[in-house]
């Protein structure tokens, strides 16, 4: 993998296309999370996410937001487009300097590799995550 260039980016925007962005660098982590959370605004069993440090985040569009407090006491932002609903963007505000975006609105989403799996212990027996990956029962 060459992601430790340095101006490598990458790029993608909702199904409607009224939102982009672009992310530069290696991104800060590539997850799964099989959470509540993900789960239910993912449609299917986990999200899958790109951190990238907000520095090295570009964004178009408006975003609707819905602000949610967690179990471990954070308060997180999930960002849509308005317009067709697509989740774009999740913060977290014990992390303000990192945004997580939905990797599969990414325009080659099979340029980044999932290399961690977060709360397995909620994950439905039909979600399956194969692969070399680090499995965390929560968030460490
Ligand atoms: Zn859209
Ligand atoms: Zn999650």
């Amino acid at each position: 993998m060459s992601q430790t260039v340095t101006d490598k980016h990458y790029e993608g925007g909702c199904l409607c296309g009224a939102v982009r962005f672009r992310g530069t660098g290696t991104p800060e982590f590539v997850s799964h999370c099989q959470c509540t959370t993900c789960r239910k605004t993912s449609g299917t069993g986990h999200s899958t996410d790109a951190g990238f440090k907000t520095a090295h985040l570009a964004i178009t569009g408006d975003l609707s937001r819905f602000a949610m407090a967690t179990d471990s006491g954070n308060t997180i932002e999930i960002c849509f487009c308005p317009d067709c609903g697509s989740k774009v963007m999740t913060t977290n505000a014990a992390y303000p300097d990192v945004a997580a975006i939905n990797l599969a609105l990414f325009d080659t989403p099979g340029a980044l590799t999932p290399t961690i799996v977060f709360f397995t212990r909620s994950a439905v027996p039909w979600d399956l995550i194969g692969g070399d990956v680090e499995r965390y029962e929560t968030q460490p």
